[in-house]
């Protein structure tokens, strides 16, 4: 295994002793990317089979404390700043080009929208990158899409999107019953199309979509269509959508029945939405050639 595959391989969400902020080098940011985890509980109103979040683990914290947050934040800007990060094993192992801050992303152990301060959080992280001149870092939302039209949940996607925000909003399925299979949420599927086509018609939105090979099966042809009728539908309904991200599995997760797609299925897949939505930018992310 080469260092380079390490450094991603390597996405735990904790930092020496951080609580809230974690450093990941990501193929998807193509560079360094700062982690804000605003579910130290590990709360999710998903329970996607394919999670990594090992929830029979107790979590270090439940609690969200802002302050902390900010100091943690603050710390990684300055050692992303300075290049010292770098220093150390696993970013020592990035390729020059890859040393460079792309964004800070709300991910982490949970879905960032169900946090009660959801809204302050994303000021204070705006706040903190605006004060330091950061107007090329970009902030990230990645979310299920459950709660997008919240009332609390746009007022955060408001202060987002004036601070180079992207939302990275996740769509696996074209189905309900799919989405039942490997979501595992009790949000009617609906809710989940309702938040994205509203989402989109109001800023551009990109949808991330995890295919993935499930007890021996990957999505179908005919959910794969369904899928891009789902997109299309958004598209019909004004919406926008600034690209798709199209990855599977790439790191061992608590379940094992769930594997990467191969990367011909995840092609065949990606060759199917691109022939049904030409006019959006699809990017794939292929899943490790070996697993262990
Ligand atoms: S939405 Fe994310 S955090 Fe929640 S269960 Fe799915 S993969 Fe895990």
């Amino acid at each position: 295994m080469t260092d380079l595959i390490k450094a991603h391989l390597d996405h735990r969400r904790s930092w020496q002793a951080f609580d809230y902020c974690y450093p990941v080098i990501s193929r998807r940011s193509r560079g360094l990317s700062l982690g804000v985890n605003l579910n130290p509980d590990q709360a999710c109103n998903f329970d996607c089979v394919y999670c990594e979040v090992d929830r029979t683990v107790p979590p270090r914290r439940r609690d969200l404390d802002l302050d902390q947050l900010e100091r943690e934040l603050a710390v990684l800007l300055e050692l992303a700043g300075s290049g010292e990060i770098y220093d150390a094993p696993p970013f020592d192992s990035a390729r020059p080009e890859q040393r460079r801050l792309n964004d800070i992303a709300f991910s982490g152990d949970g879905e960032p929208t169900t946090a009660a301060t959801f809204a302050e959080a994303v000021a204070r992280v705006a706040n903190l990158k605006a004060a330091r001149g950061l107007s090329a870092v970009k902030l990230v939302l990645i979310t299920d899409a459950t709660r997008l039209q919240a009332p609390e949940v746009v007022q955060g996607l408001d202060t987002l999107m004036a601070n180079q925000g992207e939302i990275w909003a996740k769509l696996d399925a074209g189905t309900e019953p799919y989405y039942r299979e490997i979501c595992r949420s009790k949000v009617p599927f609906q809710r989940v199309l309702d938040n994205l086509l509203a989402t989109a018609r109001r800023w551009p939105t990109i949808i991330q979509t995890l295919f993935l090979e499930w007890q021996g099966q990957g999505p179908t042809t005919a959910e794969v269509e369904a899928y891009c009728d789902r997109l299309q539908a958004i598209l019909d309904g004004g919406g926008t959508l600034a690209g798709i991200q199209l990855y599977t599995v790439a790191r061992p997760t608590p379940e094992a029945a769930a594997r990467p797609l191969p990367r011909t299925a995840l092609e065949a897949a990606a060759a199917h939405i691109r022939q049904r939505m030409p006019n959006v930018p699809l990017e794939v992310f292929p899943g490790p050639e070996q697993w262990p």
